[in-house]
């Protein structure tokens, strides 16, 4: 079967249209969760769209999440009903919309103090009720028999039950990945490896952006009627160069989540462990996730925002013997076969925003002096309800062209987004020739051809999830698919940027 050319990526190809087309309705900076949902809405809903993102889609915040959909239980605590259903609302479309990168999955919390059955399993069947007749699963309370019958890993002294409930897991980068190819397939133009340096404005406002590619050091204008801020940490450094020299007071707070990933014989269970409470009040989890566990997350503020945040030594010996004081058997340094970093987004009150700002306790949505609408915040999760609140905000700020009434929308509750790629892989050879476990030659010239991939990095990061799950295996592979890319036409495949980055994987 000969490989559909209709879905091939061919980036001369966009590059040169990106230069062509003299004025989007919308440019998008930013190909992480939040402007990737907002190009596949607007495309949807016919809008001439364009998205840059200065690394690759994904590199932000948006490939390193603990990986769960989920309605936020600590919101349920503060009573703050309306997001927990609303985002389980949205973990139930995304496991509809993208069956493949997502799945439920049963969680189980160990109880140390004999009332924690009854009050966690009274907080968690409130949980359940919320999702209605998207629950994935019965709340349950388990004797300390049941739990030493299912989980005899988790800690039995002192151990006097525990509760399971139910939410569900995804592969975060894969989905923004396909939200690209999704929004790519509707119209819009998706562009990795461009970033944004600047403003293109008229009397202080707003009308366009400039920016350089990366691959070809090319520079570049691009005309919008408007264009939105989806830059996750670093949406307060854009903010900043379209404000100019007056300057404008930060909107966002940034703290560190990291992860450390073993293997599972340290969690053989199907099922995810949920440590309620640290020594620092937060929660814990084991998860198993593509053959390994992930651990983690810790919360760390920071000043500063790197591309490529590290996790700190703290951190790492944080989740270690936090970890440790719940299972049999505690995994040590020299087990970890990755540990990673990512950044949170948490935005300020909103007092000095202008006009419709629309602030809720995860996300908001508003416009600057300059007309540039910003947008932070928020989950993963709930990417798709933040990109409706940002075409909603456009509309009411009429900053979408008039001639078409926009707010007959063309919903992306319904919008499937994988496609079934069996016809496209099945036209590229090397299936059967393996560079790792797991990823075959095919896998790698498939990321070329049809998911955007320019980097050793974009494929064994986020194509691939190898760098996340064991970054030796994936620092042994990376010449091989420097080679691959090589092949494919890349000729610069960022090998030794690889070798360096990935070294901050290496516990
Ligand atoms: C440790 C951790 C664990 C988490 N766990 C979960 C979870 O389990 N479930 C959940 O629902 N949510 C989770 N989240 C939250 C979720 O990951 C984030 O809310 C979400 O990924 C934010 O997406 P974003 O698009 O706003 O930001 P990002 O993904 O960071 O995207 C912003 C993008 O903008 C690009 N950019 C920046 N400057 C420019 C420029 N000048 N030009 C062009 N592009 C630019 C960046 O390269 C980046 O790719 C977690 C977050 C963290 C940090």
């Amino acid at each position: 079967m000969s490989e559909n050319e209709h879905s091939r990526v061919d980036r001369s190809t966009l590059v040169a249209r990106l230069k062509s087309e003299p004025l989007w309705d919308l440019a998008v900076i930013g190909g992480g969760a939040t402007g990737l949902g907002v190009a596949v809405d607007a495309a949807l809903r016919g809008l001439k769209v364009v998205l840059l993102e200065a690394d690759d889609f994904a590199k932000g915040s948006s490939s390193r999440a603990t990986k769960l959909l989920h309605g936020g239980v600590r919101y349920l605590a503060q009573g703050q009903l309306s997001l927990v259903r609303e985002a389980l609302h949205e973990r139930a479309v995304i496991l509809a919309n993208a069956p493949s990168l997502a799945r439920p999955l049963s969680f189980v919390m160990p109880a140390y103090r004999w009332w924690e059955p009854f009050t966690l399993g009274l907080g968690l069947g409130a949980y359940e009720s919320l999702a209605g007749r998207h629950s994935l699963g019965p709340t349950r309370r388990l004797s300390r028999k049941q739990m030493l019958a299912t989980l005899p890993q988790v800690r039995a002294e002192g151990l006097k039950g525990g509760v399971r409930y139910w939410d569900a897991q995804f592969d975060d980068a894969q989905l923004a990945v396909t939200l690209a190819r999704s929004a790519s397939r509707l119209g819009a133009l998706t562009l990795n490896h461009f970033r944004v340096e600047g403003f293109l404005q008229e009397g202080g406002r707003v009308t366009g952006v400039h920016g350089t590619d990366s691959e070809s050091g090319a520079q570049c204008e691009v005309q919008a009627r408007c264009v939105v801020n989806a830059a996750g940490v670093w949406v307060d450094d854009l903010r900043q160069l379209a404000a100019g020299p007056a300057g404008t007071p930060p909107r966002l707070q940034v703290s560190q989540g990291s992860h450390v990933v073993v293997d599972r014989e340290f969690w053989p269970s199907d099922e995810a462990l949920l440590i309620p409470r640290t020594r620092d009040g937060r929660v814990l989890f084991a998860v198993p996730w593509q053959g390994k566990v992930i651990l983690g997350t810790t919360e760390q503020a920071r000043e500063d925002r790197p591309t490529e945040p590290r996790p700190m030594a703290e951190e790492i010996d944080f989740i270690l013997s936090e970890v440790g004081h719940y299972l049999t058997r505690a995994p040590a340094r020299a087990d970890i076969r990755s540990a990673w970093a990512g950044l949170r987004p948490l935005v300020q009150p909103a007092e000095r925003a202008k006009g419709t700002a629309r602030i809720s306790r995860e996300h908001a949505v508003w416009t600057e002096p300059s007309g540039l609408v910003c947008v932070a915040g928020g989950k993963w999760t709930t990417y798709r309800a933040m990109a409706r609140d940002v075409l909603a905000h456009c509309i009411a700020e009429d900053r979408i062209p008039p001639g078409r009434d926009w707010r007959v929308e063309r919903s992306t509750e319904h919008l499937p987004l994988e496609r079934d790629d069996t016809l496209l892989r099945g036209g590229i050879p090397g299936a059967d020739r393996m560079i790792a476990e797991g990823l075959s030659e095919q896998r790698v010239r498939f990321a070329v051809r049809h998911e955007f991939a320019r980097k050793v990095e974009d494929v064994l990061a986020r194509r691939s999830r190898l760098l996340f799950l064991d970054a030796h295996a994936a620092r042994e592979a990376a010449p091989a698919v420097a080679d691959l890319l090589h092949a494919e036409g890349i000729l610069q495949p960022g090998l030794e940027d690889f070798m360096s980055t990935s070294e901050g994987y290496l516990p």
